[in-house]
């Protein structure tokens, strides 16, 4: 990063932060903040999401869907007693994409600005549930493509520099098309929720399962090794075999086959790369049989 682009971008932000309560530069990869607070340049340990005191990565980080989609987003979030008008501009400069954070003091220009708790309380659920909203996928409730998109290279780079290990397993219903030729499209929707389900039940802590599209599903392990992620995907396989009760009391008997792909990467690995080769591994199981798991 060149000190002469960030310091002219400061400066220009100077003129702003009479607008925003706060006006910040921010690497939302590295989640860490390049500067900025009160007319100081503060040089930064400090990570962008330690403002909101959650200890964790916010759910629905704009930053990161500015960087990646290059275009401005706005959201609304709390701390406290105060609730933020969040805007996050993607900036390009010659030594690389940043993305200006500017946050504004939004509590006493909201609509329920009286200071009943209460009310705080229900409009702290509405700012969770619109913030989970983009992140999730309407019909099976996992996480969406986007989720994938903003949190997946996060997790790769957090494994990668606390040089531990990260395993993605790829899941693809078998045959599914013939699930809707034979049962319709509103039995096949039927069984990607309970696929859904099945999947996020077979999981716990800080592992996610997202739909990555049609009947295909991602589900990132953080920590797991080869072995543990192999065990996890055999029990999905296990799980997904028993038959689904529908509507009616019939049952249906599908399958699903993985592929794996597990890692300590380094920091330039990137999730596209673990996709690739998780996707590699499908495949393999689709040739051999399907209704398995590659490795
Ligand atoms: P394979 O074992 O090789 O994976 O075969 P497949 O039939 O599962 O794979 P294919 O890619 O040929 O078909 C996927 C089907 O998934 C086709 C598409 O209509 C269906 N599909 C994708 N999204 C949805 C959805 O949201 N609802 C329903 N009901 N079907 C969907
Ligand atoms: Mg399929
Ligand atoms: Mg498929």
């Amino acid at each position: 990063m060149f000190d002469h682009e960030i310091s002219e971008l400061l400066a220009q932000l100077n003129i702003v932060e009479r607008l925003y309560e706060i006006a910040r530069i921010v690497d939302p990869i590295e989640k860490k903040v390049i500067s900025y607070r009160s007319k100081e340049v503060v040089k930064s340990d400090v990570l962008c999401f330690d403002f909101w005191e959650r200890n964790t990565y916010c759910n629905n980080c704009i930053s990161i869907r500015a960087y990646n989609e290059g275009k401005a987003f706005f959201k609304v979030e709390y701390i406290h007693e105060k609730i933020y008008m969040i805007t996050a501009i993607p900036v390009q400069l010659e030594s690389g994409l940043v993305v200006v954070e500017l946050l504004k003091d939004a509590t006493s220009s909201m609509i329920f600005s009286d200071n009943e708790d209460g009310v705080h309380v229900e409009l702290y659920k509405i700012i969770d549930t619109i913030n989970e909203i983009a992140l999730k996928d309407s019909l099976t409730e996992v996480y969406n493509r986007r989720y994938i998109n903003e949190r997946l290279p996060m997790d790769v780079l957090t494994a990668a520099l606390s040089k531990g290990s990260i395993a993605i397993v790829m899941a693809d219903i078998d045959f599914f098309k013939k699930v809707n030729d034979e049962h319709g499209h509103l039995i096949g929707d039927g069984v990607l929720k309970a696929v859904a389900t099945r999947l996020t039940g077979a999981v716990r802590g800080d592992d996610w399962v997202a739909r990555y599209g049609g009947e295909e599903f991602l589900i990132c392990l953080p920590g797991a090794d080869e072995a543990s992620a192999h065990a996890i995907a055999e029990r999905m396989r296990v799980l997904i075999q028993e038959p689904i009760l529908l509507a009616g009391g019939r049952h249906l008997n599908i399958t699903a086959s993985f592929g794996v792909c597990a890692v300590m990467p380094a920091a330039e690995t990137t999730a596209e790369q673990l996709i690739e080769k998780a996707d590699d591994m499908l495949y393999k199981a689709k040739q051999n049989g399907r209704n398995r798991v590659e490795k």
